[in-house]
């Protein structure tokens, strides 16, 4: 499907789809300053390799905070500067365990099962640190410009609000320290977590900021950031483990990677074609967007576009 009256039909249909359940699920309230948010809001944005964009809802000049979908562009930027060195501190598989448990971090001796929960982030971030000085500085500047978007900053409440309820993931990263795993200050670390996960950004940003993989790795400028083999294995692991403990049910309902936030926020991407945002801050049990989950579910069987 490529046709313009295509794309904008699917997306009406996506609207029909998803009003009735807008305003469902929790906002999520363990960081405070997130639950500030509208749980009415609702946007979806679809960016097309050939360059173009379509929305629906709260798509464009509304932000909502990025959360773990930077644990996406952190790993693709850690992949393109030290290689595979990083899977040797995070295993790819998926968790069956919430995105911050301890217990099981503690059983396999602080090797976090994949990049896509905090435990891993924090040791994505940690090398981040490592390759550029400056973790949430690089993400931006990828961010930035992938979105064409050179206003990108983390909201500083959101962040402030994360580390003074950031006990759990000061232990997380505190037992990787003792592990050995963790090779940075604790706190430096945290630091730069909290203000990546605070980034705020809309739907038709991140949609654009996505195009990245869904080009395979080809940025904006027409440079690689990734080799067509890291972009495909980035994917991989947001399939297996990029909706928390819930990637066997998107495989199932969306059938293409993707990655979501306690934001709201779900980036999905089909590769070779197009990148999707779609953003509804109440979340499902699992800490999914009920919204954005239906949406993309709609979005994909209409366009009929799951990689399966
Ligand atoms: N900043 C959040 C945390 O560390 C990210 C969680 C998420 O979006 O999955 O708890």
């Amino acid at each position: 499907m490529k046709d313009r009256d295509d794309y904008t039909g699917a997306l009406a249909a996506v609207m029909r789809t998803v009003r009735s359940h807008i305003g469902e699920g929790r906002v999520a309230d363990y960081i405070p300053e997130l639950a500030c948010v509208d749980p009415d809001e609702f946007g979806f944005a679809v960016a097309t390799v050939d360059g173009d964009l379509y929305g629906i809802g709260d798509h464009v000049g509304t932000r909502f905070s990025m959360q773990s979908i930077t644990k996406v562009f952190t790993l693709a930027l850690v992949m393109s500067r030290s290689g595979d060195s990083v899977w040797k501190r995070v295993h790819r598989e998926p968790s069956g365990t919430s995105f911050n448990s301890l217990y099981q971090l503690e059983f396999e001796g602080g090797v976090p099962r994949n990049p896509m929960i905090n435990p891993g982030a924090l040791i994505v971030t940690d090398q981040l640190l490592a390759d550029t000085g400056n973790a949430v500085g690089a993400l931006r500047e990828l961010l930035c410009a992938e979105a064409g978007a050179p206003d990108l900053y983390e909201d500083a409440l959101v962040a402030q609000s994360e580390e003074e309820h950031g006990d759990r993931n000061r232990a997380l990263a505190h037992l990787m320290t003792s592990f050995g795993n963790m090779h940075r200050p604790v706190a430096e670390v945290l630091d730069h977590y909290f203000r990546q996960c605070a980034i705020t950004i809309s739907c038709e940003e991140l949609a654009r900021a996505g195009l990245v993989l869904a080009r395979h790795g080809r940025r904006a400028d027409g440079s690689q950031l990734l080799s067509r083999l890291d972009a495909r294995r980035v994917m991989a692991v947001m399939l297996t483990c990029g909706t928390y403990d819930a990637a066997g049910e998107f495989a199932y309902r969306v059938g293409v990677p993707c990655k979501s936030g306690v934001g709201g926020g779900i980036l999905a991407i089909v590769p070779g074609r197009c990148s999707v945002a779609a953003w509804g801050p109440g979340l499902d049990a699992k800490g999914n967007s009920v919204t954005a989950a239906l949406a993309l579910e709609a979005f994909t069987d209409i366009t009929n576009c799951s990689i399966f």
